[in-house]
């Protein structure tokens, strides 16, 4: 069957931040490459996003006026400017809201105290622009808490408005980031019902509304981006106070992977390499890799060191605090360690000594640099993904797409796409651990380094496993076409 033989059906995919446009993590991917699939799926799909001041003037100036209109914002009484700018690439329609009081700044999130007003008008807004557009669509695709209020104006604000028509999913890429601030300010500025902010919707602890809580209780599915992450945020370590919540909406709730696209991640075409390679000769050109990547970074140039990359927000969630602990029992020599990331300061400064504390053999990249980062998942032998908890994760799939060898925390998303080695079947894609314990990341790293050093045959095998492993968005995207089938049965 064609995917075109699958009925078509019309989504509006609605979230804060999209490649290229603006991107601070795995969000902005999935903003970016999902709906190109869904294209191929005999989907119709229009990404709304605000257009922010920080969005590059080579995207701001290819952006079409499509027109605008004044919408009331919550109780303030105001009547505030709603124009729409428009951008259409490979398929994909994308609709930018303008507001310059509201999305001005140099990042697209600043503070909750800002970001909550902004977020209000947002939901509103891309509601009243669908219905303003006159394109209504089959399904209202929501992501994460800044989109969490969509589901409610759906049902409330807009029920008697055309946009009502449409089914709600709303997908959780991190549960931790949740929009709650005091009740009498969210009424403000979102204008929703007052019956809404009662315990069991919008309602948290005594004065608390939370934006994404809201959305879950309201909306028609909800999806994560791992089936082991829809499990564990069902329980109390990793369900972000919102564990109950999410126990007794679970039977809207599933799991779909994440993928990669392979458009923007090939190392045979990559434009951001110096070395180019695919599976026939990744053997012979990742040492090259390797070599340059050494060069560019002030490392010793060998490439019979063993490479090692982290490429990361530097936050709690990734594991730091264990790689930080294992560090200096890993600097025997034969490895080097390369991290790409910025974040938190306790973080930027260890990994800067530790830099100077090993020259030559650690580097501490303490930027957010896109091409640099597509050097080290193809120059690096292995890659650390230590999450405490981790929804999906990208950085191990780009890995075993560049013939990288992750070594990787057992839950969320890591655990469902790295299988772990087995020495008996020879069969596997990496190195993993499951509790959280700066021991057992040391241990899986020096399983990996001793596989590198003494079975390079069966080590080169993987890396060739690993390139041809599937972690392409198709598969993912075929199961966000029949969840909006299963929602639109006419
Ligand atoms: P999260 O969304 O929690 O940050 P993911 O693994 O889902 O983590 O996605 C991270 C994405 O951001 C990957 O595409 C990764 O390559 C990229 N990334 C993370 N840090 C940097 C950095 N410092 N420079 C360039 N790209 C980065």
């Amino acid at each position: 069957m064609s995917n075109f033989d699958s009925p078509r059906r019309s989504v509006a995919f609605i979230g804060s931040e999209c490649h290229p446009f603006v991107k601070t993590g795995g969000l902005g991917d999935v903003m970016y490459a999902l709906p190109r699939e869904l294209v191929n799926l005999n989907c119709d799909v229009r990404v709304i996003l605000p257009r922010y001041e920080c969005i590059p003037a080579k995207y701001q100036e290819k952006m079409v006026y499509r027109g605008e209109f004044y919408m009331d914002l919550g109780h303030t009484g105001r009547n505030v400017y709603i124009g729409i700018m428009e951008y259409i690439e490979d398929g994909v329609v994308y609709d930018f809201i303008d507001n310059q009081e509201f999305f001005s700044g140099a990042k697209p999130y600043t503070n909750l105290v800002d970001d909550i007003p902004k977020y209000c008008l947002f939901g509103k807004a891309a509601l009243a622009v669908l219905n303003y557009l006159d394109w209504i669509p089959d399904i209202i695709h929501c992501h994460d808490w800044q989109a969490g209020l969509i589901p409610l104006y759906l049902r409330t604000t807009f029920a008697t408005t055309p946009v009502a028509r449409a089914k709600s999913v709303i997908t959780i890429h991190n549960l931790r980031f949740q929009g709650i601030y005091n009740i009498p300010t969210i009424k403000y500025w979102s204008g929703l019902p007052d019956f809404l902010f009662d315990g069991s919707i919008l309602k948290q602890g005594q004065d608390d509304a939370n934006m994404f809580k809201g959305g879950l209780a309201y909306a028609d599915r909800i999806t994560t981006v791992s089936n082991t992450y829809a499990q564990e945020i069902q329980t109390a370590e990793y369900g972000e106070n919102l564990d109950g919540h999410l126990r007794y909406h679970n039977t809207k709730l599933r799991g779909i992977v994440n993928g990669i696209d392979y458009g923007m991640w090939d190392p045979a075409t990559d434009k951001a390499l110096t070395v180019n390679y695919d599976i026939s000769n990744v053997l012979e050109k990742k040492p090259e890799a390797k070599i340059a990547l050494q060069q560019e970074l002030g490392l010793a140039v060998d490439p019979g060191k063993y490479v090692i990359g982290l490429i990361s927000r530097l936050t709690d969630q990734k594991g730091l605090d264990l790689v930080n602990a294992v560090i200096p029992e890993l600097m025997d020599g034969n490895t080097q360690i390369v991290v790409l990331g910025t974040g938190d300061k306790v973080y930027e400064d260890s990994f800067r000594a530790y830099e100077t504390a090993y020259p030559g053999q650690f580097a501490a990249c303490i930027q957010y640099d896109e091409a640099r980062a597509h050097r080290i998942y193809a120059g690096a032998d292995s890659l650390l993904v230590p999450s405490r908890f981790e929804p999906c994760g990208l950085t191990q799939l780009n890995a075993m797409h560049y013939g990288t060898v992750p070594i990787v925390r057992e839950t969320g998303g890591l655990k469902d796409t790295v299988e772990p080695y087995n020495q008996y079947y020879l069969s596997g894609n990496g190195f993993t651990f499951d509790r959280y314990d700066a021991g057992l990341l040391l241990g899986a790293i020096n399983r990996s380094k001793t596989f590198y050093f003494e079975d390079r045959y069966h080590w080169d095998e993987m890396v060739q496993r690993n390139m041809a492993k599937d972690v392409s968005w198709e598969n993912s995207a075929k199961q966000y076409k029949d969840l909006y089938l299963e929602l639109t049965q006419w």
